[in-house]
């Protein structure tokens, strides 16, 4: 049993990773390999001058299984309640989790599947998006959504953030206090 089930290996699904896995927290990130990231040249992102979309997936996703996630290529088809928690069905493979986060980037057709509410979306070519509250929570108990299918701005910076948004709030439920994630410079 993971504790959290991240769908999506973006910059939201990444950052998410970075931070559950670095909290300690069993964390399996699942991707079906469609990052719209890979087609980005990215001059924005605050802290790098320039880096190209597919290596800064490629960097995030290091970092996050340096932390200690499992990445693994599958495309979710399912994702149900069971006594325990929620059981993700891929076409590959199967996982159970306390916790889902859907980070699916422009896909909400997984979140529509599953009975997760859905709104039209406000940014350019983002038809449907989750209907989430502040803390990315959805209407389903134990699953949340971050990044560009949560109604971000089509950035990563801002889908990164995200992603480690929902991620401190999904280790705070776990942990049962406000979990904050500060390392130290060493003299
Ligand atoms: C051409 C282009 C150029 C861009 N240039 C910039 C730029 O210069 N600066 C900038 O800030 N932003 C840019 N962006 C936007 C940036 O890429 C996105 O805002 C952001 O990174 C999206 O992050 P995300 O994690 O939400 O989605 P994504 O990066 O799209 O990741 C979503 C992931 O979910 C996976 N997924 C979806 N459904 C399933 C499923 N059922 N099972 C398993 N996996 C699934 C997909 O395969 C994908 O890997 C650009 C985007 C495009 C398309």
């Amino acid at each position: 049993m993971y504790d959290i089930a991240i769908i999506g290996a973006g910059t939201a699904g990444g950052s998410a990773a970075v931070f559950a896995a670095k909290a300690g927290k069993k964390t399996i990130v699942i991707d079906s390999g469609k990052s719209m990231t890979k087609r980005a040249l990215i001059l924005n992102h605050y802290g790098i001058e320039e880096i190209a979309g597919p290596e800064l997936i490629e960097i995030g996703q290091k970092q996050a299984a340096n932390f200690g996630a499992e990445i693994v290529q599958d495309t979710v088809v399912n994702v149900t309640k069971t006594e325990n928690g929620l059981k993700v069905e891929g076409e590959s493979g199967t996982y159970e989790a306390k916790h889902v986060i859907l980070a699916t980037g422009a896909l909400a057709t997984l979140a529509e599947k599953i009975g997760v509410n859905t709104k039209d979306g406000t940014e350019p070519r983002i038809k449907t998006i989750v209907d989430v509250g502040l803390d990315g929570k959805t209407n389903i108990d134990g699953i949340w959504a971050a990044g560009t299918v949560a109604g971000v701005s089509v950035h990563t910076i801002i889908t990164a953030g995200d992603g480690a948004k929902v991620a401190i709030n999904v280790i705070s439920e776990l942990n049962g206090e406000r979990y904050v994630d500060h390392d130290v410079l060493k003299n």
